[in-house]
């Protein structure tokens, strides 16, 4: 197998094989894949442009049955001290900040909870929209579809259905991590497994619903699983019917296991902006039919999610003005609108504000 043949096709946006994609995981010098990842980038997106967004990570809920080794988020229905629901009040006060700021999204994520059924987001995502019609809700993700339709007695379409009418506008690539049995057994046992991830994004993009797939490494899989997750979702988009978005975008990040179980009880590698810069460039290499890369800055900081922006990614992702979830397992990075926007000029592109959509703002 010769590099110089895989490079060729992927610049033509063919189709690599398993065996292909595990060979460029392994035997590919970083700088050549950033020079044939950024091509491919510019094939997609020909201007200099890189995209951005203002939204806001609301957590609904800390209650979750599934117990990830990764997550000092969420606890058990039965630690009182500190489960949580959030307030009509406090999710008022949290769309007043985020209006105030420019945002147009809230990105609601929670837990497996043991009670909440179809009734409770239907008359969650109604609340929201009436205290906020030009709100966009960026919300939940597979595993919790899947669990939703469980508690519920419905099935996944139904459960969808119902959720869009009640003001989903777009769904998360959430809790994909690596979509691996064996992987998902170790690290989330509780959790949907990989195949009922796939089936209820399958079922969003039959719905026309607009969704992102996301990928969480650096913990205990293999390269070969890490080639398979890309392999997997390129697939699934191919899927999709024609006319409606599916994948918009890809975002990826090396797992945070500070003070997580994952981390007293395996031995995780330390992840090295090197890795990081190869996953992005790797996964814009693969993922022929997904349109945009994005840099996680939250987990890997401004230097490095420059350089990734060299390297396939084309979008910055969100400012974020809230996150719980990855920033208490270790993630520290912090952005404003300005210290973005200098981000992207200082790598050498021009920013500009998108919407959930990816369509421009301003
Ligand atoms: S990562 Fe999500 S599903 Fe897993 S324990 Fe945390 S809240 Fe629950």
């Amino acid at each position: 197998m010769e590099l110089r043949h895989i490079y060729s096709k992927a610049l033509a946006l063919e189709d690599l094989t398993r065996e292909e994609a595990v060979f460029l995981f392994r035997e590919a010098p970083v700088y050549e894949l950033m020079h044939v990842a950024s091509a491919i980038r510019f094939k997609y997106n020909p201007e200099r442009k890189v995209s951005w967004q203002i939204d806001r990570n609301v957590n609904y809920t800390n209650v979750c049955l599934s117990g990830c080794l990764f997550c000092n988020f969420h606890c058990r229905p039965d630690e009182k001290e500190k489960a949580y629901t959030l307030t009509p009040e406090e999710y008022r006060e949290k769309i007043r900040t985020l209006m105030e700021r420019g945002g147009d999204q809230l990105l609601l994520q929670g837990g497996l909870h043991p009670r909440y059924g179809i009734d409770f987001y239907e008359d969650l995502f109604r609340m929201l929209k009436k205290m906020e019609p030009s709100l966009k809700l960026n919300a939940l993700g597979p595993p919790e579809i899947a669990h939703i339709a469980r508690v519920s007695k419905l099935t996944v379409r139904d459960t969808l259905k119902r959720l869009i009418a009640a003001g989903l506008d777009t769904l998360p690539g959430a809790g994909a991590e690596i979509l691996s049995d064996r992987v998902r057994k170790i690290i989330s046992p509780a959790k949907p497994d990989a195949s009922q991830w796939i089936a209820v994004m399958k079922e969003a993009h039959l719905l026309g619903l607009s969704t992102t797939a996301t990928m969480v490494y650096g913990h205990i899989e293999t390269l070969e699983e890490r080639a398979e997750h890309l392999l997997a979702l390129r697939d699934l988009q191919k899927q999709k019917p024609a006319g409606v978005p599916g994948f918009r975008a890809f975002i990826c990040w090396p797992m945070q296991v500070k003070g997580t179980l994952l981390e007293k009880r395996f031995d995780i590698p330390r992840h090295t902006p090197a890795d990081y810069v190869k996953m992005i460039a790797l996964s814009r290499i693969i993922l022929n039919n997904i349109p945009h890369i994005q840099a996680s800055w939250l987990t890997v900081g401004a230097d490095t999610a420059k350089i990734c922006l060299h390297a396939g990614a084309d979008d910055m992702g969100s400012i974020m003005i809230e996150e719980n979830v990855v920033s208490s397992a270790g993630a520290g990075y912090t952005f404003d609108e300005k210290g973005i926007r200098q981000c992207i000029l200082d790598a050498g592109f021009s920013p500009w504000l998108r919407d959930q959509q990816y369509q421009k703002r301003d």
